[in-house]
Parts: C-alpha cells; sequence; structure tokens
C-alpha cells in the first residue's frame, strides 16, 4: 500500500467523519445550536436551510458555523432529515443574525428563524406547462380557432392553456381541440417572476438643484461599494423619496438588491404605485398581511436574486438577500420599526447594523428625524442630507393653535368654536378637513354617575373603551369585550353610565351634528381590515368624503391632494405619558399629521387644539422652528444622560402572581454586578401593572455612553434566581416603551 491509500484511511476519513457532526440552529428559545449527523449522499454546508427533528417534532432549522471541533459522539446524534433545495444564508446574514442575537440577548435560534420562511417556500417553484405551436392547420377552421392561431403563430412563444384562451378571447376548450389535433407541443416554462425588474431607466425625474445635491451625495454613496449610513433630513414634501430613488436606481445599474423599510407598509400601496411609476414595475412587497403563498414567492425571489427591490415592514430586514446592495429606511423616527415581542430589535438601528456586516450604504429618511439619528448626524457617524423646503409651489400649510381655555368647545364637545368654523370653510369651497385623534373607539372610559364605578378590564390594569358602533367595551391590550352595559354592576342603576373623554366615534358625532350634509367617514383599524382601509384610503385621495376623522394610520405616508385643513383634536394628547420620548414623539406625530395637508398648490391650514400653547412642542411646530426644538431637546438628552448620550435597557418580568413577580425582580436586582458608570432602578410595578392576567414588574438598567449592558446583564440574568413556575423575563434593550 501506497502512501495514498494509507492517508485515506487515516485522515481524510477522520475528517469525513468529523465534518459529518453539525451544528443547526433551531428555532427553540436555547443558547446555542444543536448538533446532528448529516447523512451520507447529503451535502449541507453553513448557512444550509435543513430539516431536523426536535424530540418527537421535525422543525425548520439552519446549519451554523462550526465552532471548533465537536465533542459529541456521531452514534449519539440525531440524523438531519433533509436538505432543502434552495441557496444557503450567506455568511453575511449568518454574522447579522449572531450579531442581533448577541445584542438584544435573544436566542440566535429564535433569530434565525426570522429569515427563513415555511417549507414550501424552500423549494423550487414547479414548472409550468405551456403550449407551442407546431404549424398547420385544423381539419375544420372556425373564428375562436383562427383567433387562437393568429396569436400563437405570431412569435415563436409559448402559452399557458389559459392565457392563450383568454387573450384570443376564447374559452380554454377552443385550445383544447386544437390541442387534440396535435397542433401545439407541450413545453415546460420556468414560473413567471413574483414581479418584473425594475428599470432604472424607466421615467428619471430632473431633480432641483438641492434634490440633485442630495442625490448626488447618496449616488456617490452606492458607487463608493462599503459602508456609509446618510440621514435624510427634509420636510414633507421636499423630495425624499424621489432623492433616494436616484439610490436605488443606482444600486440597480450595479445589479444589486434593495430593500426599503417602511412603517405600516400594507397602508401605504400608493407607495407601490409612485415606485412603479418610476421604475416601470413594482417592488416586492413583504408584510404580515400579504398572503402565505406570496410571502414564499417574495422570500424565494430574494434567495434568488430575482426580486431586484423589495417594500417591506420591519421584519423584511431579516430577508436573506442574495446580493443586497442598499437599504433605505423611510420614516426612521417611527415607532412601528420596533418591535416588542419575542425578540426586542429596532429595525432602525439593525438596518445600520446590516449595512455594517454587509459593507453597503444604509440611507435613514425622515422629515422628522429621531434625536438619535440628529446626533448621530451632527457627530459625523451619520452623514447628513437636508432638504429645507417643499418641491415646487406646495406650500408648508400654515400652522396655529387654537387655545382650548380660551375658545373652550360647547358643553358635551370637543372641538373649538375655531376649529368648527374652519371645517365648514374647507367643506364649503369643496376641500377635505382630516380631523386627526389618535384613540380608537366613542370613549377612552365609562363610569357610573351614582356611584362612580368604573369599567375595568379583569385581566389588564387598564379602563375598558365603548365602542358604540359594536355595542361593544373592549380592553385595547388583550382584547377582552363585553356588550356595552346598561347598568351598574356594582350599584344597580340604570341609565345613569357616563362615557368620558372622546375617541374617533365620538368626534364623528360631534361633526355630524355640525355638519349633517357632509361626507363623514371614521378610519380606524379597529373598523376595518388592512384591504378596506386600503379601498378607504383612495377613495378619500379621489374626493369622495368631506371629513376624515382617524387615528395615527391616517398620518402615514398618504397623498390626500384635496386636503386643505388638518385639525389635530387633541395635542396635549402625547405629553402626558412618562415617557422620556414624549415631546419627541408628540412632535413627530403631529408635524406628519399637519403635513398631510397642502401637498399641492392649494392654500391650508393645520390648527392643534390645546390646552397648553406655551409648550416647547406647541411652539416648535407652529413657529416651524424645529431646529430650536432639536437643541433643547438633545440638550435636556444630554443632560439626563438619556440616549444617545447614555444606554437604557429595560428587563421587565411577569408571572401569574405580583409576589412572584416582584420577587424575582427583587432576586434580580440583588444579582446585578457593581460596575462604574452602570445603575439599576426598581424593580418597579409597570405603569401597565397588569396584562392579561399577568403582573408586571420593570427594572431599568441606565449605562453611560459605552457601557457593556450586554455583558452587565447577561451577569445579572445568569447569576440571578431562574426563572420558575409562571415567571418570565424579557429583555428589551433600547426600550421604546416605558408601559
Ligand atoms: P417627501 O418624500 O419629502 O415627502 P416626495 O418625494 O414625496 O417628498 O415629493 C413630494 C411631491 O413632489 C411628490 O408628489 C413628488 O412626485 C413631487 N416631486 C418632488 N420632487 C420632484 C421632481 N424633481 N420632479 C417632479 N416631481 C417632484
Ligand atoms: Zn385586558
Amino acid at each position: 500500500m501506497g502512501m495514498d491509500s494509507i492517508d485515506l484511511f487515516g485522515a481524510e476519513a477522520a475528517a469525513r467523519a468529523a465534518s459529518a457532526v453539525v451544528p443547526v440552529l433551531v428555532p427553540l428559545p436555547v443558547a446555542g445550536p444543536y448538533s446532528y449527523v448529516v447523512p451520507e449522499g447529503m451535502h449541507v454546508e453553513p448557512g444550509s436551510v435543513v430539516q431536523v427533528p426536535v424530540g418527537p417534532r421535525q422543525v425548520i432549522g439552519v446549519v451554523w458555523d462550526q465552532d471548533g471541533e465537536s465533542a459529541v459522539d456521531p452514534k449519539k446524534l440525531r440524523p438531519v432529515t433533509l436538505a432543502f433545495d434552495c441557496p444557503p444564508l450567506t455568511a453575511e446574514m449568518r454574522r447579522f443574525v449572531d450579531w442581533v442575537a448577541s445584542y438584544t440577548l435573544s436566542p440566535p435560534g429564535l433569530v434565525a428563524r426570522m429569515a427563513v420562511r415555511a417549507p414550501a417556500a424552500l423549494d423550487p417553484e414547479p414548472m409550468v406547462e405551456a403550449l407551442r405551436f407546431l404549424g398547420g392547420a385544423p381539419a375544420r377552421m372556425t373564428p375562436a380557432r383562427a383567433r387562437v392561431l393568429d396569436l400563437a403563430g405570431e412569435a415563436d412563444v409559448a402559452w399557458t392553456r389559459s392565457g392563450l384562451a383568454h387573450a384570443a378571447g376564447v374559452s380554454s376548450s377552443v385550445v383544447d381541440g386544437l390541442s387534440a389535433q396535435g397542433l401545439f407541443e407541450r413545453v415546460f416554462l420556468p414560473p413567471p417572476p413574483v414581479v418584473a425588474p425594475p428599470d432604472p431607466a424607466y421615467a428619471a425625474p430632473r431633480l432641483a438643484p438641492l434634490q440633485q445635491e442630495a442625490a448626488d451625495a447618496l449616488v456617490s454613496a452606492v458607487r463608493e461599494d462599503g459602508f456609509s449610513a446618510s440621514l435624510i433630513d427634509g420636510v414633507t414634501g421636499s423630495g425624499k423619496t424621489e432623492v433616494y430613488f436616484e439610490a436605488i436606481a443606482e444600486t440597480l445599474r450595479r445589479g444589486r438588491q434593495v430593500l426599503i423599510l417602511l412603517p405600516e407598509i400594507a397602508l401605504t400601496a400608493s407607495f407601490l404605485e409612485r415606485f412603479h411609476d418610476r421604475f416601470g414595475a413594482r417592488p416586492g412587497e413583504w408584510h404580515s398581511d400579504l398572503p402565505p403563498r406570496m410571502r414564499e414567492k417574495v422570500w424565494r425571489g430574494v434567495v434568488t436574486g430575482e426580486v431586484r427591490v423589495v417594500a417591506g415592514a420591519r421584519s423584511a430586514l431579516f430577508l436573506p438577500f442574495d446580493r443586497l446592495g442598499l437599504i433605505v429606511v423611510d420614516e426612521e423616527h417611527d415607532p412601528a420599526y420596533k418591535q416588542e415581542d419575542r425578540v426586542f430589535y429596532n429595525a432602525r438601528d439593525m438596518a445600520v447594523v446590516r449595512g455594517r456586516i454587509a459593507k453597503i450604504p444604509v440611507v435613514l429618511v425622515s422629515a422628522t428625524p429621531s434625536v438619535e439619528s440628529r446626533v448621530n448626524g451632527e457627530q459625523g457617524r451619520y452623514r447628513p442630507i437636508h432638504l429645507p423646503t417643499r418641491f415646487a409651489d406646495a406650500a408648508l400649510p400654515e400652522l396655529g393653535l387654537v387655545d382650548m381655555r380660551r375658545h373652550p368647545p360647547a358643553r358635551g364637545g370637543f372641538l373649538s368654536p375655531v376649529l368648527i368654523r374652519q371645517i365648514g370653510a374647507a367643506v364649503g369651497r369643496g376641500e377635505q378637513a382630516l380631523l386627526f385623534l389618535n384613540r380608537r373607539g366613542y370613549a377612552p372610559l365609562t363610569l357610573c354617575r351614582v356611584c362612580g364605578h368604573r369599567f375595568q378590564c379583569p385581566d389588564c390594569s387598564s379602563w375598558l373603551v365603548e365602542h358604540r358602533f359594536r355595542g361593544q367595551i373592549q380592553c385595547h391590550h388583550c382584547g377582552h369585550a363585553e356588550k356595552t352595559p346598561d347598568h351598574c354592576p356594582e350599584c344597580g342603576t340604570f341609565d345613569h353610565l357616563a362615557a368620558c373623554g372622546p375617541g374617533v366615534e365620538r368626534i364623528a358625532e360631534e361633526v355630524e351634528s355640525h355638519f349633517p350634509d357632509a361626507r363623514t367617514i371614521v378610519l380606524s383599524s379597529d373598523l376595518m381590515g388592512v384591504k378596506r382601509l386600503r379601498l378607504e384610503l383612495e377613495a378619500i385621495a379621489k374626493g369622495e368624503a368631506d371629513i376624515v376623522i382617524g387615528t395615527q394610520l391616517v398620518a402615514k405616508g398618504h397623498n390626500f391632494p384635496n386636503m386643505t385643513l388638518v385639525g389635530i383634536v387633541d395635542a396635549d394628547l402625547g405629553l402626558a405619558s412618562g415617557d422620556p420620548r414624549a415631546a419627541e414623539r408628540t412632535f413627530q406625530l403631529l408635524s406628519q399629521v399637519t403635513g398631510r395637508a397642502g401637498r399641492t398648490g392649494l392654500k391650508s391650514l393645520g390648527l392643534l387644539q390645546t390646552y397648553q400653547p406655551q409648550h416647547p412642542v406647541m411652539q416648535a411646530i407652529v413657529s416651524g422652528d424645529r431646529e430650536t426644538f432639536y437643541e433643547r431637546e438633545i440638550a435636556e438628552r444630554e443632560r439626563a444622560l438619556l440616549p444617545p448620550f447614555g444606554r437604557l435597557a429595560s428587563v421587565i418580568v411577569s408571572a401569574d402572581s405580583r409576589g412572584e413577580a416582584e420577587g424575582h425582580g427583587r432576586g434580580l436586582r440583588q444579582a446585578a454586578p457593581a460596575v462604574a458608570g452602570i445603575s439599576v432602578l426598581g424593580p418597579a410595578e409597570a405603569p401597565l401593572a397588569l396584562i392579561r392576567g399577568r403582573h408586571r414588574f420593570r427594572l431599568l438598567v441606565h449605562g453611560r455612553r459605552g457601557s457593556d449592558m450586554q455583558g452587565f446583564l447577561r451577569t445579572m440574568i445568569g447569576k440571578g434566581p431562574k426563572p420558575r413556575g409562571s415567571v418570565q423575563v424579557q429583555v428589551d434593550i433600547d426600550p421604546q416603551s416605558f408601559l
């Protein structure tokens, strides 16, 4: 025997045996991958999507990177069940998953799960059966047959049976009749693309000089071929979308894919249209309202590189693109980018991380950037790009405050005479008015006027909200609903229940009493599904309503050309919360809502009803002096060492009993290591102390900039008591919600 064969039976065989054990991330809340053996004849590599057994179940997992030698005896391991026929997750994508898991303190398998799809998406789509005309003529010609043959014979293309029948305007049986006579051959075509490829040159706009400068900056970022983060900060209507479309066009010309993140994509059908107008094709859509079949197709198209552009909600950030070249985060300040469920992450921040790992540019876009992004812009981490004026003749709405102390509403009403007069004027001119109130339902609280009893959710610490259209009182946290009562359960008195405070339904009632002939519509997510909402939004844009009363979903990106009055029913609403971002959020939301007005040449007005007209947020909005507002807000954050000048993390402990939750919280607190610059507050009962019957306590961890929050939390949780019984611990890094 020569050396070769010795080697064959020695090192190589050993290597083969070793490589036959692979780590697989499974979609379970466990610390790391599980090991499996690869059966003979199956090929897998890091990133391969596989099916593996876990206990009695089969789950979808991803082969992960080998971290040193596997110490496990392969004989004790179960085999990989099957490897799916789809490209493996790239090394970049695997680094991203690891990074997010480590940053958010989440099980990596749960993060990886966000990147893979259901089994159906993992196998290639079947070929489509089609017919190709071979020539010749049928025994008997009819006009219908002639039409089919004309089309089929036109060029050397194959048609599907139904496609050909449809195009010829005949029934499929006509095509079948011709097939039966041997005039066609059966061929198989690749499945049609889920979306047509966008054309970067389809309808390029002529940009105004400032827009051109901004577009040039982005295009050169794309050409640099490396990581960069830019922040487009420009008023609504300044052409931000138009400008980042140029960066998309350049990325497409370079043969790479683009991800556009949008909050509430399901409702922004107009964005898809607009993209189509610019690129001659729609982007692939990605959000939870997409039918499963469609999601599978888009997922596959993204992995294979066939889908060039995806417009999606935050979960699109985990799509495993084949060759991603650009990420755009539109409305980057929007709280909808924060996921607060299982894996707590902010898609805006993680988009920047993904860009850094993939070495590609990221573009953040907003008319009211988050304080964090503004500071990043000022300190040079992001490249700031300003678009200070609206495009062409579109003027920003004139904005005014209605001092509710001086112009109070009529008894039982919520609209001041000043606002009512302006609604009348707008409707009188044949234009539209929008009234904004971020409260669903009729009234946020019902109480008994005899004994003072308040209707509360049995499972949550929240009041039941009356929904008059539905005849119910509902909990907005758990969905608990009861028929609207006619008497007080406490004292038994009939007909003395009072609705306290307004919701959109109640404002609609008030509007109808003043303008009985106007076409009034209430837009609220609880009143209709996404499909219906899309239709309603289109109808409003076409002028099929005079007065629109809506919750925050009307704030998002819709274009209502005839909307010349925006009234904010309760501008103070968001300021009352204990949230450190309350002022910023109110400023952003109100600016966005008032920005709905005057998007065409019409003169427009935004009125904010407030009891605190001197509040800096109100002043910033009406004076248009947003810079002063940002300066103040940034100074305030810096003084209090709040983000981005310090770091925050929440630890939420919940349990079936109050005592258990509090006890576990205390245990965690005691386990907190002593680290300079990091301090822990709490445990304190959460403002929402009870949700779905679970009692909640919070610990708030504060760290100076640059502190190792994750390390601190890992130690605290590792050394602290193990969650037992009903106790659950959730970690929220960079929390947005403090409820
Ligand atoms: P933003 O994203 O800042 O709100 P948009 O990009 O939506 O602004 O632009 C506002 C409106 O002005 C849109 O209807 C857009 O089509 C139009 N617009 C902006 N810039 C141009 C341009 N250079 N040429 C033609 N229309 C433009
Ligand atoms: Zn409830």
